[in-house]
């Protein structure tokens, strides 16, 4: 790169970074894949964009100026537009170093920004703090006030997009869903091997029937499985939200812990966008300085044991006789596992294998849902614009059970199916193999 680092980007060594967009040739083959080029219609809100917007950033011939930090800002970070670049443009990486380094100073300290900095910061990485902030939302859904306010308008009143953002609001299940996992479970029948569990942040939280329906069937398939501990997040939201140093906190927090675990078989997740930032540790914590040799060689040997948890059991095969399940469902692929990690066949050959269940195909699955981390929260028009898209799929599909794997997406397209009023179970592919290969 001839030119000078600018906007922040204060070493030559960062500049270096941006090398990534040079490989873009500008032939826009990643524009169709896009769903903010598709809804917004702007060159510069579509992967071939923002690539040249980063650059210039990065080179200082472009402010971050109110447009420009729009643009950068309305990316899903989905990585749809990554498998289809014939030069392989790595858009995910350079999105979040640009974030990171050049949005996040770069930014006025409005309230949102505030909010959303004090969670990523505050309360993610910490789960007592976490679930505090989940009971406050538990006492908002369950004492009838959200139902009052939202019947005499005052939330909508408040303003627009709180309207939409407590749409979008998942509710909390019962206590006794939300207990953490055991520390350790051993394998049932004869035993197959030993694989660390990442427990995760929400996950415990408004999905925990997902992450012990995960145990069990690993249990059952002759698997011990440890949970890791220290439990918590894996920084992969932080590092979406351009907070990429909590992310390598996270990130060394998570390596050090499973090192304590001594010998597995694998790292597995159930949640794909954990999958898709764990398996790209080596990377993230090779570029921080002042980390030891040991540290990032334990760091690229943490990331090429991590399996999303259909991935290990398609690889291992499933023993037993599948139970039938009579209906017919469809898969939604989460951006995280398509793209990201670039597993679509595995979940859906477990899902095949289940006598009775008809996979109908769902237009488009690949597409993003508009959940995308934190970007519901943040950008709640934008995202619901994304998702009713999405539900005319599902509903065209005229499947009864929608399946997906990741806890994001589950929590959004479960907020579409309640906004529809549809008659369509929203469940991560575990479940339905639980039902199937679990206990009577
Ligand atoms: S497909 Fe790749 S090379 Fe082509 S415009 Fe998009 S990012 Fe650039
Ligand atoms: S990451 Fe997704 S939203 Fe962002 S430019 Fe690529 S395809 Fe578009």
């Amino acid at each position: 790169m001839s030119a000078t680092p600018g906007n922040g980007i204060s070493s030559r060594e960062d500049l270096l970074q941006m090398e990534r967009s040079l490989d873009c040739v500008h032939c826009g083959l990643c524009l169709p894949s896009c769903p903010t080029y598709e809804l917004f219609g702007r060159e510069s809100a579509g992967p071939r964009g923002r690539v040249y917007l980063m650059r210039g950033l990065a080179e200082g011939s472009i402010a971050p100026e109110a447009d420009v930090v729009r643009d950068l800002d309305q990316c899903l970070v989905c990585r749809a537009c990554e498998p289809v670049c014939p030069s392989g443009v790595e858009y995910g990486a350079m999105m979040e170093f640009t974030r990171s380094n050049v949005l996040e100073p770069a930014r006025k300290k409005t309230l949102k920004q505030r909010v959303k900095r004090w969670f990523l910061r505050s309360v993610l990485p910490h789960p007592a703090k976490l679930r505090r902030v989940a009971d406050l939302l538990g006492m908002y859904h369950g004492s009838g006030l959200r139902g009052l306010l939202r019947r005499y308008g005052v939330v909508r009143f408040m303003s627009e997009e709180l309207d939409l953002r407590d749409q979008l609001l998942p509710p909390l299940p019962p206590q006794r869903e939300r207990k953490p996992l055991p520390r350790s479970t051993p394998a049932k029948g004869a035993r197959r091997g030993r694989v660390a569990f990442l427990e995760g942040c929400v996950m415990p939280i408004l999905l925990g029937s997902i992450n012990r329906a995960t145990v069990r069937v690993l249990s059952n398939q002759g698997f011990d499985v440890d949970v890791i501990e220290p439990r918590g997040c894996c920084g992969a939201l932080q590092a979406h939200f351009g907070q990429i140093d909590l992310a390598r906190s996270g990130a060394l927090k998570l390596v050090r812990a499973c090192a304590d675990l001594g010998d597995v078989d694998a790292i597995v997740v159930n949640s794909a966008g954990c999958g898709a930032a764990m398996k790209e540790y080596g990377r993230l914590l090779d570029d921080q300085s002042g980390l030891s040799a040991m540290d990032k060689a334990a760091a690229h040997a943490f990331a090429s044991k991590v399996k999303d948890v259909t991935e290990f059991l398609a690889e291992q095969g499933l023993r037993g006789t599948p139970r039938p399940i009579q209906a017919k469902a469809t898969y939604a692929d989460a951006c995280h596992l398509a793209h990201a990690q670039r597993v679509t066949e595995p979940p859906r050959a477990l899902l095949r294998a289940i006598p009775g269940l008809t996979l109908v195909p769902l237009a488009r699955p690949d597409r993003c849902c508009g959940a995308a981390g934190l970007y519901n929260a943040l950008h709640p028009k934008e995202s619901l614009a994304l998702l009713s898209e999405r539900m005319n799929d599902v509903e065209h599909c005229g499947a009864s059970i929608l399946v997906s794997a990741n806890p994001g997406c589950l929590l959004q397209w479960r907020a579409g199916v309640r906004m529809r009023r549809l008659d369509v179970d929203v469940v991560h592919p575990l479940e339905l193999i639980d039902r199937a290969w679990g206990e009577p």
